[in-house]
């Protein structure tokens, strides 16, 4: 790995729209195993960050490198193949389909030729991993958003992700969901070793979980580092944390 253990490196993304510059020279790396929180004030190319990494946009200037291989120009579908998974803010489940059917549409990076027995552990796997298995043929329509949302994130698993990009996974879920997840979360890290960068607003949350916290303003980073040394710092704590 030229990237000495990195699994995926942005350098340098601008995304402008128009005359509204959105993203204004990021820099980003993602390690295995790793979590990255991501936090900044509505507006500041969150989002638009999470859409260039994916591919759901292509930055106007910038490269991205995962595990070695330049993506910046892929679509998102290659991206994805190559590991690259991501969850958007709002759900995208087939509301009709049970939940496993729906878990098992995130096996698109799969071997077409995994048989039947291999697609079901890789199902159950999933399923298990966010405490679904109970629910497995139940259509997603009949479920609470905690649970539709839990479907939405073993999809994302099921492919075995080098990298996990979630978008607000703990917006609209209670303090017992958002725990539950934060657990659920660990667990699928420590076994499958993914890098993770994560958005939310909930503090608690990304905290609970990142290794290391990056702060966007104005489509910049003003200040990347260990979670303590960040949520210490005065415009941080200002900003986000009420004082
Ligand atoms: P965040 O996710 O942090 O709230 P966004 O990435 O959504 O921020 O937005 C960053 C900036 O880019 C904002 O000024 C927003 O208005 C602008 N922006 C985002 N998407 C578009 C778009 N498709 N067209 C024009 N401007 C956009």
């Amino acid at each position: 790995d030229m990237a000495g253990g990195t699994t995926l490196v942005a350098a340098g993304i601008v995304k402008h729209f128009q005359g509204v510059v959105a993203l204004d020279g990021v820099d980003i790396a993602l390690e295995p195993g790793r979590v990255t929180g991501l936090f900044g004030p509505n507006g500041s190319g969150k989002t638009t960050l999470v859409n260039c990494l994916s591919g759901v946009l292509t930055p106007t200037k910038g490269t991205i490198g995962l595990g070695g291989t330049r993506i910046e120009n892929l679509a998102r579908e290659r991206r994805a193949r190559l590991g690259l998974v991501r969850t958007y803010q709002n759900l995208r489940l087939f509301p009709a389909l049970s939940v496993a059917e729906n878990v098992e549409t995130g096996l698109f990076a799969a071997d077409p030729a995994l048989g039947g027995k291999a697609r079901r552990q890789l199902i159950d796997e999933a399923l298990d991993l966010q405490g679904l298995r109970p629910h497995a043929h139940k259509a997603v329509s009949t479920l609470p958003y905690g649970l539709q949302k839990r479907t939405e994130i073993a999809r994302a698993l099921i492919s075995h992700p080098r990298v996990l990009l979630l978008d607000e996974p703990a917006a609209g879920l209670g303090a017992g969901d958002w725990q539950s997840l934060v657990e659920s979360l660990k667990v699928a890290r420590q076994q499958m070793g993914f890098a993770m960068l994560l958005i939310d607003h909930n503090v608690a949350f990304v905290t609970a979980l990142a290794d290391t916290l990056t702060v966007l303003a104005n489509g910049r980073v003003i200040l990347s580092g260990e979670p303590q040394h960040v949520l210490a710092n005065s415009e941080v704590a200002r900003i986000y944390l009420g004082d």
